[in-house]
């Protein structure tokens, strides 16, 4: 089992396939994605080497993310290839949902059993002012169809002062039918989105406070669960959560680690920089990448340093997929 200095372990692996996207959200890419660099992402072989090491020490649940994961052309094969290795009981995805209407069968026969889906508003003319597309109807039909199919469906959205947190009370209405759990997730500072960041960052403790005093109770959650806390109601379908990276002792649950889509080990989501481990995926050397990630697991920090407004390399979370 991979674990730190800090006696926390490491069950979760978030693995970006992609750091491209088509969307421009206000808050990640507001001038949509630039093509900087070469588009080097990991080969099937390489994602089949990773997940195979991870598992080996002790990973049970994979996320893929990116940039936007569907627009790989063979993501079904990557969905496939993760749930095929032995010991990996979850595969997850985090997505705009674009394609999601389209393709949602073919994931969930390639294996995958849960999805996360970002709905930043549920008023048409709101989503298309965060996204930079008129595509809210297709993506909520799409979770329909996700549901139906039996996926385990979470939505995120990130709160903004400025554009969703007066609309708190239609995202609660939706849920009352809606069987998701629906997490809004504080705005976090990166390197690119400072001032939209002072402008819009608000704190989820209030809102939380506010739908326990609207008879919501806490639901235990399980190891492989990731840092939202959750919350139920008998007369609502679906469940609430709050993903709040700014307040006290947010990193001692801490049981991801990430892969970048190039093949960088990053040991937080904040961290001053990748670590390459892509030669040993490049030659399938599960065993010396093992001995790489467990050596390198040492360095991992208690916490990140966002309350000081430092969020290290990374410029969006569109380069490591959240
Ligand atoms: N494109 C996919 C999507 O949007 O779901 C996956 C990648 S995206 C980077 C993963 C998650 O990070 C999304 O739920 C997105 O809303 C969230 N996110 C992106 N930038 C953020 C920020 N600055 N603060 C909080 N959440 C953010
Ligand atoms: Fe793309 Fe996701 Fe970032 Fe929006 S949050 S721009 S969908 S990567």
């Amino acid at each position: 089992m991979l674990e730190d200095k800090y006696g926390r372990k490491f069950h979760y692996l978030r693995l970006s396939v992609t750091d491209v996207c088509n969307f421009s959200c206000n808050y990640c890419l507001p001038d949509g994605y630039q093509c900087d660099t070469q588009r080097d992402f990991l080969t099937l072989d390489e994602i089949r080497t990773t997940a195979t090491a991870f598992a080996g020490l002790g990973t049970s649940k994979i996320r893929i993310t990116g940039g936007e994961p569907s627009l790989r052309k063979d993501l079904t094969d990557i969905i496939e290839i993760c749930a095929s290795i032995r010991g990996i009981e979850h595969v997850a995805m985090t997505s705009n949902g674009y394609q999601l209407e389209k393709d949602a069968e073919r994931w969930v026969d390639a294996g995958l059993t849960s999805l996360n889906i970002s709905i930043d508003s549920l008023d048409p003319r709101m989503f298309e002012v965060i996204t930079g597309h008129d595509r809210l109807q297709s993506i909520l039909r799409g979770v329909e169809k996700a549901i139906a199919l039996g996926l385990k469906v979470k939505v995120n959205v990130v709160l903004m002062k400025q554009y969703n947190l007066a609309t708190l009370q239609t995202f609660m209405d939706w849920v009352r039918n809606t069987p998701v759990t629906l997490r809004f997730i504080e705005l976090m500072q990166t390197g690119d989105n400072l001032n939209f960041f002072t402008q819009n960052h608000v704190s989820g403790e209030a809102l939380k406070k506010h739908v326990i005093e609207r008879g919501w109770g806490k639901v235990i959650s399980d190891k492989t669960a990731g840092p939202a806390h959750e919350f139920q109601h008998p007369g609502y379908a679906g469940r609430l959560g709050f993903i709040t990276p700014y307040s006290k002792n947010f990193c001692d649950t801490c049981n991801r680690l990430r892969i970048s889509a190039r093949g960088k080990l990053h040991l937080c989501l904040f961290a001053e920089y990748g670590l390459d481990v892509r030669s040993y995926m490049q030659i399938g050397d599960i065993q010396g990448l093992q001995t790489r990630l467990r050596s390198l697991l040492e360095d991992k920090d208690a916490t990140h340093y966002l309350h000081e407004g430092y969020a290290g390399a990374t410029t969006h979370l569109a380069m490591l997929g959240g």
